[in-house]
């Protein structure tokens, strides 16, 4: 159970570029780090608009001075300071991943960047190799893999309790984008845009969630191949899809399915998990993260519960609330920034403990990316199976 007592050596001094006041994501950033302890926020470049950014950096608690007008302007200056940052959280749109995380990295600063971390495998393979010589943790902010009950999953699959994994079923759906773009906010504008949001839309913005939780539950299972099928509902978004179905074939035989949406009108749902084996099946949402169907065939369905002693260690390890006590995304986000923290501060130190640590890194990061590459690589091809490379 996680109680708030320091597990790393010292706070680590930590900076934000993006995720001000207007951005939708920031806050979660913020709620996760500051939870235990682990990271002080002593500066930040937090807006593309540089005095409403300095303004909200102050009203944060921010001092002034270490609010400044830009990424560039934060590395150089913090450069310059003994105590300056030493890791910097980037919750920006995507196109800016890769430039702010590579100067980040060049400037000795650890990273933990968004989601998809950038567009493509070469970009992340070149960063990767940067972070190595540099000595430098990445982490990528898959927000939702903190809930203790996908560790829960994850133990259960692999103490073999469903028995040979047979159906991959997952859903990450909203409708929120379900009309038109007409007068739509910034967020819209660069997620619809190939420019600013890469290959990809919804595949890229919610679908790496689902497919980054199925690599924790399943890390024995690998994609040999898959068929990708996008859509834009909204014709002034293609080349982009507001829509996509993925089928999946996997080394073990099992077959996979996912769709995307922001054309699910109506839906509040957000992400549906069930993962079925030869045995039983477990079943999972982030809209009731404190609850795990469990059903063994020929026997009564159960619900499992958060905290409650009957769950396997690795799920206990990461509750925080107790059985009784509703846990959420923050939690899920404290815990997430946790590990990363722990990974940096082991980083630190050359400490062996980084080898059996579980964080989503830099390495989470790219297979995302690949995921998508291979997405858009068979779309395009008339929706098409591909070879997963
Ligand atoms: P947004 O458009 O709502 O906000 C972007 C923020 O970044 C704004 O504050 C903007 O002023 C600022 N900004 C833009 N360019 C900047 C720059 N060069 N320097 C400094 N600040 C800059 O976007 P959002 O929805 O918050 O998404 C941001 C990123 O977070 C995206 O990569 C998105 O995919 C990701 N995201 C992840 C999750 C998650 O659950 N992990 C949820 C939402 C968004």
């Amino acid at each position: 159970m996680i109680n708030g007592e320091r597990s790393i050596e010292r706070p680590l001094r930590w900076g934000m570029v993006g995720g001000g006041r207007t951005g939708q994501v920031g806050y979660k950033h913020r709620t996760g780090a500051q939870r235990d302890g682990t990271y002080r926020l002593i500066c930040g470049a937090f807006d593309l608009d540089a005095e409403r950014g300095r303004d909200f950096g102050t009203k944060i608690g921010v001092a002034a001075d270490r609010c400044y007008g830009d990424y560039k302007e934060l590395i150089a200056k913090e450069a310059g300071r003994e105590d300056g940052v030493e890791v910097v959280s980037i919750a920006t749109p995507n196109f800016t991943h890769y430039e702010i995380t590579k100067a980040c990295l060049e400037a000795g600063l650890h990273v933990i960047c968004e989601k998809p971390l950038f567009f493509t495998v070469a970009e992340c393979d070149e960063v990767a190799k940067l972070a190595e010589e540099k000595g430098l943790i990445v982490g990528v902010t898959y927000g939702f893999t903190g809930h203790p009950l996908v560790h829960q999953m994850a133990a259960m699959v692999k103490k073999g309790m469903l028995g040979d994994i047979r159906i991959v079923d997952m859903q990450y759906s909203h409708g929120f984008n379900a009309g038109d773009d007409v007068g739509a906010g910034e967020a819209v504008k660069w997620r619809t845009n190939p420019k600013t949001a890469g290959p990809t839309f919804v595949l890229g913005d919610i679908g790496t969630h689902l497919y980054y939780l199925s690599e924790v539950v399943l890390p024995h299972m690998k994609i040999e191949k898959l068929l990708c099928d996008r859509k834009a509902f909204i014709p002034t978004r293609a080349p982009l899809e507001d829509h996509a179905t993925v089928l999946m074939h996997y080394d073990n035989g099992a077959r996979g399915r996912l769709w995307v949406s922001s054309v699910d009108a109506g839906n509040m749902g957000s992400q549906r998990y069930r993962f079925v084996g030869s045995k039983a099946s477990v079943e999972w949402s982030d809209s009731h993260p404190d609850q795990l169907i469990y059903e063994v065939q020929g026997e009564p369905n159960r619900t499992l519960h958060h905290g409650m002693p009957y769950l396997e260690e690795e799920s206990l390890a990461y509750d925080r609330m107790g059985a009784l006590h509703t846990e959420g995304l923050g939690d899920s986000w404290a815990n997430i920034y946790l590990w990363i923290a722990q990974a940096i501060d082991a980083k630190r130190r050359d400490d062996a403990f980084l080898k059996g640590h579980h964080y989503p890194g830099i390495e989470a990061g790219t297979e995302g990316v690949r995921w998508l590459e291979n997405c858009v690589r068979s779309a395009d091809a008339g929706s098409a199976w591909v070879e997963f490379k």
